[in-house]
């Protein structure tokens, strides 16, 4: 069924013929069961360097072919998705840049975006087009069994094309995000960068900060801690519990704009310690009152 809302009943010429996935794993299988189930492209295939992730995608019926040999299932793409972790581009960039014929569009779903430019750019021959892209949903799983196709159903995609790309190319990947149920936003990659990593890496790094406080308490508190976690502490393990691997190379590769918003936080959190230590409540009921009002905005935005 295709995502509500998205105009994909009307739209039914295929986007693309054959799409190559590299990296079969939750956003990867997401997109390829979208790309199919919706429509969007005749054939999709995958390569992972995992058998065993080639093995379930067939399995699961998301692709009609998956190999762990990039050059046959790049061979005849009109369009090319890595969907493999951000520290893994360099090496990706490298390896498929010789298998590329000209006129292919090469898109990732990175979550940090200056890292695709510098890390997979420079090996794109001319005349292939890189639009370089992050849909901004995901879950705290990961593997081919992890994904589905609305996944990317009423959520921001957002692209973040070169100086320069290629205008034809934009269109495509744009048409095939809308497709898929997404909104796309196009944006410079330092701004993007700059962007999520106060909406998202920092959110991850506090989740994964106090799980590991509350994982280093002592063993009877730490039961307590498990017995009582509807009290706030259940939403950040959710968090906490995403991709480690994903997550290393997002702040590796994200490091400026993560260490200065990470300053901006350390001082604001000094000084909610200093109220606290004060008895400063107005201060405090204050500073609740205005991330109360963010909430409802981001509800009001139907964002929750
Ligand atoms: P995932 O479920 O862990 O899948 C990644 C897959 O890529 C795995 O099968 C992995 O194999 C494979 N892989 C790793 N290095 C590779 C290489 N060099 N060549 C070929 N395959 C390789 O990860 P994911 O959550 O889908 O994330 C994929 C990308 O989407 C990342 O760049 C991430 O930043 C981005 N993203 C993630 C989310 C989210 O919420 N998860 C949201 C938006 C964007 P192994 O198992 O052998 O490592």
């Amino acid at each position: 069924m295709p995502p509500a809302g998205s105009s994909a009943v009307t739209d039914t010429a295929l986007l693309f013929d054959r799409v190559a996935i590299v990296g079969i794993g939750l956003i990867g299988s997401s997109l390829a069961r979208a790309l199919t189930e919706y429509g969007i492209a005749r054939k999709v295939v995958c390569a992972d360097r995992s058998a065993d992730a080639c093995a379930k995608a067939l399995e699961l019926g998301i692709v009609a072919e998956a190999t762990t040999d990039l050059a046959a299932a790049l061979a005849g793409a009109d369009l090319v998705v890595l969907a493999t972790p951000v520290g893994s581009f360099a090496a990706v960039g490298e390896a498929i840049g010789p298998l590329l014929k000209k006129g292919t569009i090469v898109t990732d779903v990175g979550s940090v975006k200056q890292a695709t430019l510098r890390d997979i750019g420079p090996h794109l021959p001319d005349g292939v087009h890189l639009i370089p892209g992050h849909p901004v949903a995901g879950t705290e799983h990961s593997g081919p069994e992890a994904g589905f196709a609305s996944l990317f159903q009423g959520r921001w995609c957002i692209l973040t094309p070169p100086p320069g790309a290629d205008r034809h190319a934009l269109e495509r990947v744009t048409e095939m995000w809308r497709r898929a149920g997404s909104t796309v936003e196009i944006m410079d990659a330092n701004h993007h960068d700059r962007v999520l990593a106060i909406t998202s890496h920092l959110p991850h790094l506090i989740a994964y900060t106090i799980v590991g406080t509350a994982s280093d308490l002592e063993e009877d508190t730490k039961s307590e801690v498990i017995k009582f976690s509807a009290g706030g502490f259940r939403d950040f393990t959710r968090i906490a519990a995403s991709d480690p691997v994903m997550w290393r190379d997002v702040f590796l590769n994200n490091r400026e704009a993560v260490l200065e918003i990470l300053q901006r936080f350390t001082e604001d959190l000094t000084a909610l310690q200093r109220a606290i230590r004060w008895g400063e409540g107005e201060q405090l009921q204050d500073h609740f009152t205005k991330t109360r009002a963010i909430r409802r905005g981001i509800i009001d935005a139907k964002q929750a």
